[in-house]
């Protein structure tokens, strides 16, 4: 994956985030169906303001730059998902150090920012909430499959992990107080990972087809 090795956060971030910003109405509503209707808003805050902070942002090396992005998720958005996805962040950051990015080294932090968003949300898989994308998404990438296959299998196994959260019934987070009920709706926090990874696959797959 990481055999891009040119690619710049100015070139990565950007179009991830407006992905993000572009589905905040979707996300909002997803989340009106299972929980308080604020997701889109807060992962429009939270994108906006990495975006504001991003020329000082990419001035940093890159496990610093995470670890910025993450602390400004976490300052910026209210809601559970700030703190996570900020979580998720800047441990990988924390977890990369000084060293160079490569798609091992992208494995285990990525790895590392999973743990930590299951330490801080005192969750794991199946409990209908964004770990259902995030950790399928490590499966992928810590597999032995490289290059166009590794971009398509990631992102099938995202549109179909967030397809799978549909029956899952919520164990976690707000959509938790609604029991049953929660079934048959998508989580809102999966399907914004869902939408982050594949924008991650597309640019990264251009970047290397360049
Ligand atoms: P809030 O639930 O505080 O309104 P958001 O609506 O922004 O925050 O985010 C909701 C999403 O956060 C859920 O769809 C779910 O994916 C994720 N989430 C909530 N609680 C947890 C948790 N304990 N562990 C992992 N993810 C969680
Ligand atoms: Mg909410």
């Amino acid at each position: 994956m990481m055999e891009a090795k040119s690619i710049q956060l100015q070139q990565l971030v950007p179009p991830t985030l407006n992905v993000i910003i572009a589905h905040a109405e979707e996300l909002t509503r997803l989340d009106q169906a299972i929980g308080d209707g604020d997701h889109g808003i807060n992962m429009k805050r939270g994108a906006e303001k990495i975006l504001e902070e991003l020329p000082a942002i990419s001035a940093k090396p890159a496990g610093e730059a995470l670890k910025a992005m993450g602390m400004a998720l976490v300052m910026s958005v209210g809601g559970a998902s700030g703190p996570l996805f900020g979580s998720l962040l800047m441990e990988m950051g924390k977890s990369l150090g000084a060293r160079a990015m490569d798609r091992d080294i992208l494995a285990e932090c990525f790895a590392a920012g999973i743990d930590a968003v299951k330490k801080r949300g005192r969750s794991d898989v199946d409990q209908k909430t964004m770990l259902d994308v995030l950790v399928p998404a490590l499966e992928v990438l810590q597999s032995k499959e490289t290059g166009t296959e590794l971009y398509a299998r990631l992102k099938e196994t995202v549109a179909a992990s967030e397809t799978r959260t549909i029956a899952m019934k919520a164990l976690k987070g707000r959509a938790s107080y609604l029991g049953e009920r929660s079934i048959g709706h998508m989580d809102p926090g999966a399907r914004s990972c869902g939408l982050a990874i594949r924008e991650i696959c597309n640019v990264l797959e251009d970047a290397q087809n360049e």
